[in-house]
């Protein structure tokens, strides 16, 4: 199957924006080239547009809401449902796409690709449910209930690392609800996600319903949020960004779902499952070559079995596969997103060395490349360290030892961040106490990818606001009437 996005591609055209139905190459706008993080290639060029495109897109979603909100919840949901069909079809070639653009393992792509599917299925079969409360007859001479509905235009704002699951997320539920959105995904990886627009296209989704902005960040958040007729935004990224269009909505008090960075303790216990422990923690670790807002990101190891849990990382993280994920070969980690990344990462990694940590093993074979870094582990990392202190977003994390279950506790949630956290144990009454212990959002417990559709996914403190998935995610986009209704 070939996707309308890679023929254009490969015709050397420029990649449109959706604004009001229209795919369109703006003509005041410039166009802004996507390279591929492995091999700096150019992939393809957009059209990056600015304040005006998101003007337009939002003028262009407030028409369309109307129709949209009024439209059955069965025939929301059988577009939703085509849309997760036609994403699924073409999951493979979408995937490449996202492989290309972000220098994630092609596996990892088109399970991404897949995951988004899911997103749409769930939604479309969760806004068929019944909503609304009747309350109990405490004045007769009342009836009174509540009735759900869409918030309105919604701006769905996401990031590179997940650049197809993470627009899903916010988009399924939105359109769901009965919402229209005006969607600004990255810059550094605008190819595969247009892909998901197409889909709901093809499956019949009304012209502005959803549309797709190419542009500055900045400008074009902040156009978004001074339309008259935009009611929520939901954005996912870094903290920094999140507060700062958290202040500029808070003028129009508009509603926010904000899903930040995340710091994530790890926690191994001594009575743990060690070959669980380590498989889960390379999973969480590097999944995504290490640019996870849930990766592992603090590893903390029970005294008792640290030096063994050293031994057992050493051995593995030499044989770690880190390439080009379109070279052919089968990876586990390739290139970071790009140089600004690569600084960041080699910058925390080079000051814990020279305040006396150390890598643990061997490193990988890595090959010549301007976004590869050396992953794996450092122990000895002093606390006032950035690797100790800080989101990482990269393939590398410090270990560090534990004396008791309520030290580990006070080591993990000795962060502002509140997004994931991991701990392997063989104790059901630990896991519990663990469970209730730790200030974060997202728990795996004995168990790396806690990531599905049916389950809510948000943060705590400087991580977030909000959930996503489940119902608690279509929450976010809908509104609640209360009605009193006097009865004689
Ligand atoms: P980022 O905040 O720099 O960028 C996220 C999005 O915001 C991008 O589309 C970017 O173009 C846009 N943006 C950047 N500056 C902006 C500005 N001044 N105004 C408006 N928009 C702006 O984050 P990133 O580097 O792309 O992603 C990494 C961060 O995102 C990490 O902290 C990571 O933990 C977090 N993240 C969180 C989740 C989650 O679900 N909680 C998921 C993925 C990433």
């Amino acid at each position: 199957m070939s996707l309308v996005t890679t023929e254009l591609i490969s015709s050397g055209a420029t990649l449109p924006m959706l604004i009001g139905g229209e795919w369109r190459v703006s003509d005041d706008s410039e166009v802004k080239g996507v390279t591929n993080p492995a091999t700096l290639d150019l992939v393809a060029r957009i059209s990056y547009g600015g304040a005006s495109q998101a003007k337009e897109a939002c003028d262009a979603a407030s028409a369309a809401f109307p129709a949209w909100a009024a439209t059955s919840t069965r025939g929301r949901s059988d577009i939703l449902i085509s849309t997760s069909e036609l994403i699924a079809e073409r999951a493979k070639e979408i995937g490449e796409l996202l492989s290309i653009e972000t220098g994630k393992a092609l596996n990892e792509a088109i399970g991404e690709v897949k995951f988004s599917a899911e997103y749409f299925k769930w939604f479309a079969e969760e806004i068929r449910r019944p909503r609304g409360e009747v309350f109990a007859l405490e004045d007769p001479t009342r009836r009174q209930m509540t009735i759900s509905r869409p918030i309105g235009v919604v701006a769905s704002l996401t990031p590179w690392n997940f650049p197809v699951s993470i627009q899903a997320r916010k988009l399924a539920p939105a359109l769901a609800a009965g919402c229209s959105v005006v969607a600004r995904p990255s810059e550094k990886a605008p190819i595969a996600v247009s892909e998901l627009f197409r889909a709901l296209v093809d499956a019949g989704v009304p012209d502005g319903v959803v549309n797709m902005i190419y542009g500055p960040a900045s400008e074009q958040s902040y156009a978004l949020i001074e339309h008259p007729s935009l009611r929520a935004i939901s954005f996912t990224g870094s903290t920094p960004v999140g507060s700062s269009l958290m202040r500029l909505a808070s003028e129009r008090i508009l509603r926010c779902a904000l899903e930040l960075g995340g710091d994530a303790p790890f926690i191994i216990f001594a009575d743990a499952d060690l070959d669980a422990a380590i498989e889960g923690l390379f999973i969480a670790k590097f999944r995504n070559n290490g640019q996870s807002c849930i990766a592992a990101n603090r590893v903390f190891v029970e005294r008792e079995v640290f030096d063994e849990v050293v031994d057992r990382i050493a051995k593995r993280t030499s044989s770690l596969r880190v390439g080009d994920p379109m070279s052919g070969q089968p990876i586990d980690i390739g290139p970071l997103i790009d140089q600004s990344r690569v600084r960041d990462v080699s910058g925390m990694v080079s000051e814990a060395l020279s305040k006396g940590a150390t890598f643990i093993g061997d490193p990988p074979i890595i090959p010549d490349g301007p976004n590869y870094i050396r992953p794996g582990f450092l122990k000895d990392v002093p606390m006032d360290c950035r690797l100790a202190r800080d989101e990482v977003f990269g393939p590398v994390a410090g270990v560090f030892p534990f004396d008791s279950e309520l030290a580990a506790i006070r080591m993990a949630n000795d962060t502002e961040m509140g997004l994931a956290g991991y701990a392997y144990s063989r104790d059901s009454s630990r896991i519990f106490r663990i469970a209730e212990g730790l200030n974060v959002g997202i728990l795996g417990l004995n168990h790396p990818l806690p990531s599905v559709a049916y389950a809510p996914m948000g943060g705590v403190k400087r991580s977030g606001l909000g959930r996503e998935g489940a119902h608690l995610g279509l929450e976010e986009f809908m509104e609640t009437t209360y009605l009193s209704i006097g009865v004689s």
